[in-house]
């Protein structure tokens, strides 16, 4: 098999200090921690190496005054390029005109396809999403914009219900509750893991977001954000157990800090934890900033 790539993008989760209302401090999060030698993901984490793995806290900020957003981060993901820097601010949540006209000038997602090789967003997205994305009522989010661009289709319902799609929180659960599909199928964390993994090897570029932590961390509980780092550390326990350390990357990354910061309900300037699994992580070693992921990624998939 050719190396692939599955990329766990999680929406404003930064490294913060080990205090009370960081629930990187405070949950139990036996998985995430057997990637960073026993380590809890917190300011003071430094690299880490494993056998598996490698931890690199990466700078959202990028030199750009203000405090990151996720217009401009989850583009600087994608494009590998100093968003913020290039139009002058930290933007979002959505992408402006200026964003989005980079996005389109290419990013990772036309990058593979224009080399022949696929890409897909795992993630099912609602009937009424559709609709609102369809009729330009809704803007999508900078990952989702840079798919449009280069023409891959967003997958929905009918793929959640055949399990090739997972439900952007993981378990199916707020498709029951929050959507009223009551009789959609619901996975457990290690089990969307699992499927994740399967999911990627249809791909050479998988990406999946899970935007919740975000929203936790603009107006959540320090009880919510625990339960869901708990869901996300049985969501990589199922990961780890199938993906096979010589097909490729399994990369964490997200946009700006939040969730590390309860009761502060902005985002915040710290730098995010970037997770790389799999034999191949060392081409990731030097990384800094979020601009320099997209290149190491064009370098697995020999593009
Ligand atoms: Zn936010």
């Amino acid at each position: 098999m050719k190396p692939h790539i599955l990329m766990l993008f999680l929406d404003g989760v930064g490294l913060g200090d080990d205090v009370p209302h960081n629930p990187f401090a405070v949950a139990d999060l036996p998985t995430l921690h057997s990637l960073s030698n026993g380590k809890r993901w917190l300011r003071d984490v430094g690299i880490q190496r494993t056998a598996r793995s490698l931890l690199i806290p990466t700078d959202a900020q990028m030199g750009v005054s203000g405090l990151p957003q996720s217009g401009t981060g989850q583009a600087t993901i994608i494009t590998g390029r100093n968003i913020p820097h290039l139009i002058g601010e930290h933007y979002g949540p959505k992408p402006n005109q200026a964003t989005r006209d980079l996005l389109d000038e290419d990013n990772f997602f036309k990058r593979v396809i224009r080399h022949g090789k696929t890409a897909s967003l795992l993630e099912a997205y609602p009937p009424q999403w559709h609709k609102g994305i369809n009729s330009g009522k809704s803007l999508p989010s900078s990952y989702q914009y840079a798919l449009q661009s280069a023409g891959i289709r967003f997958l929905d319902e009918a793929d959640l219900r055949a399990g090739r799609a997972l439900s952007g929180d993981w378990t199916g659960e707020g498709w029951r509750t929050q959507l009223g599909y009551t009789d959609m199928p619901i996975l457990t964390p290690f089990e969307a893991g699992v499927r994740l993994v399967e999911l990627s090897r249809g791909h050479d570029f998988a990406f999946f977001a899970h935007w919740l932590t975000d929203v936790i961390g603009h107006r959540g509980t320090i009880a919510e954000a625990t339960t869901l780092l708990t869901t996300f550390d049985g969501v990589m326990s199922g990961v780890l157990s199938v993906w096979d350390d010589d097909e490729g990357v399994v990369i964490i990354t997200s946009d700006h800090g939040n969730i590390e910061d309860i009761g502060n309900r902005h985002h915040t300037a710290n730098r995010v934890p970037t997770v790389i699994i799999g034999d191949q992580k060392d081409v990731f070693d030097d990384i800094d900033t979020l601009a320099d992921i997209a290149g190491r990624m064009g370098q697995i998939l020999g593009i």
